[in-house]
């Protein structure tokens, strides 16, 4: 009935980052919600994630408590010369959070894991979220909102909010075949403890509060990220090093698969020393299987959507995977809000692909361009006269005033309005 907001039963299948941003955000909005994970807890992996303001503004709307997540907070990104190490580019971001009113965080993502999960589950405003484990979706009926799992349970819900990664179960049941081709990029992460640079002497990156790059034009790039702050400064250097598919000899290993140091190193015979050094002795050196997806038809249909990387993969080079499931989030809050919600689920849900898919779709493709030429990453896409290097389309690139700048809020009222002319005139 129209006009009727009313209190939902939503499940949210899979409790990784999205899933638990989504749990936060519907709860907030007045939703029952219940998160199914296949595994028997939703495990993380031991790498840094990066939050920019555009994420971190809703973990501060819902209240999430940052400080639990441990962030080092993002000062500089420095380009080093692959050779030398020298810094050959720096975008500064000293005036980052007086511009945009957030800071950009730098999280481990087991800590920020930890801190969503919290929120979720804990006190605060909104029925606590339940989180179910050992449930792997394997249906769902789209027209009555019932999962069917692989232990043979089934639960029934007002809608499904598929949060399950890029190897989605939920995006199959509703209809879509991923056109994706294998990257002609590997990466390979590795951990450094900032202790055991320091103990051997090592250059100190952990100083800095950057994301480091080097390299970037071209395929072979290595990122490294600080996390985990600590009294002490970051506790652990978190290494993206990125290289021709055909250069190294990892084949299709996923992230279980631990590579050797000798593995991570082949690739990089002339890199600059005092990196080299700290991959010498990194740890837990594990393989990023990189897909390209184009972008899906539809995100929606009956009682079930897809969100995340479920919905969007994208090459990890403009560092928005996290943000854009968060951000993904956000917009199921609002489009179900008391706002905007006026009880018919397939057409809020239809509302929140209509808000979501471009703004998504033009981060994807971003990642895309940016995976072999560093200048489109935002930021450095401010930067593009540096050294001749330039963006493949000045007025398409994507920059920290499209990035930060949007009003998701001005946007679902905008959209609702011309989704349903009549009906929602009055918002
Ligand atoms: C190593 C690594 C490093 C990354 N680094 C960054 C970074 O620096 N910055 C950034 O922005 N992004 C980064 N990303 C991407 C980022 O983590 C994701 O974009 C983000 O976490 C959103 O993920 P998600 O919740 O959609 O999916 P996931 O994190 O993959 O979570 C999916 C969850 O669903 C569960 N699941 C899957 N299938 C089912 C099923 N059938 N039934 C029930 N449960 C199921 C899984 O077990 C998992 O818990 C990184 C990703 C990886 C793997």
């Amino acid at each position: 009935m129209a006009n009727a907001w009313r209190q939902l039963d939503i499940a949210v299948i899979g409790g990784g980052i999205g899933g638990l941003a989504a749990a936060i955000s519907l709860r907030r909005a007045g939703h029952q919600v219940t998160m199914y994970e296949r595994n028997d807890f939703a495990g993380e992996t031991g790498a840094s994630i990066s939050c920019a303001a555009n994420g971190t503004r809703w973990l501060h709307e819902w209240d999430v408590n940052v400080a639990e997540g441990r962030p080092v907070i993002l000062r500089k990104l420095i380009n080093h010369d692959w050779k030398s190490g020298d810094w050959d580019n720096v975008y500064d971001l000293g005036d980052y959070e007086e511009r945009w009113g957030h800071v950009y965080n730098m999280f481990h993502r087991v800590d920020m894991h930890q801190m969503l999960m919290n929120t979720a589950m804990g006190e605060g405003e909104g029925v606590p979220a339940r989180l179910v484990v050992n449930h792997k979706c394997v249906d769902i009926d789209l027209a009555t909102g019932t999962i069917s799992f692989d232990n043979g349970r089934t639960a029934k819900h007002d809608a499904v909010v598929g949060a399950d990664g890029v190897g989605s179960a939920v995006r199959k049941i509703i209809g879509i075949v991923p056109d994706k081709t294998i990257s002609t990029s590997t990466c390979l992460h590795a951990n450094v403890p900032t202790a055991r640079a320091r103990e051997l002497g090592l250059e100190d990156y952990s100083l800095n509060s950057g994301i480091e790059y080097w390299g970037g034009q071209g395929i072979s790039k290595i990122v490294l990220s600080p996390c985990k702050i600590s009294e002490n400064g970051p506790e652990v250097l978190s290494y993206y090093c990125f290289f021709p598919r055909e250069k190294g000899t990892i084949g299709d290993e996923g992230w279980n698969y631990e590579a050797t140091v000798e593995e991570l190193l082949a690739p990089y015979p002339d890199l600059d020393e005092k990196v080299l050094a700290h991959l010498r002795v990194s740890e837990d050196i594990r393989p990023w299987r990189l897909w390209v997806h184009k972008p899906y038809e539809y995100w929606a249909r009956g009682r079930a959507c897809i969100m995340g990387d479920a919905a969007h993969p994208m090459m990890p080079d403009q560092s928005q995977g996290a943000c854009m499931a968060i951000e993904d989030a956000a917009a199921l809050g609002i489009v179900f809000s008391k706002k905007h919600f006026r009880g018919d689920v397939e057409d809020t849900l239809k509302l929140y692909e209509a808000v979501r898919k471009p703004r998504a779709t033009r981060v994807q493709e971003a990642s895309k361009r940016a995976r072999e030429n560093i200048t489109e990453r935002i930021g450095f896409s401010s930067n593009t006269t540096h050294k001749g290097y330039r963006v493949a389309d000045e007025k398409n690139k994507l920059t920290i005033e499209e990035m930060n700048g949007y009003d998701m809020h001005e946007d679902v009222k905008v959209k609702a309005k011309a989704a349903l002319p009549g009906e929602r005139a009055s918002l």
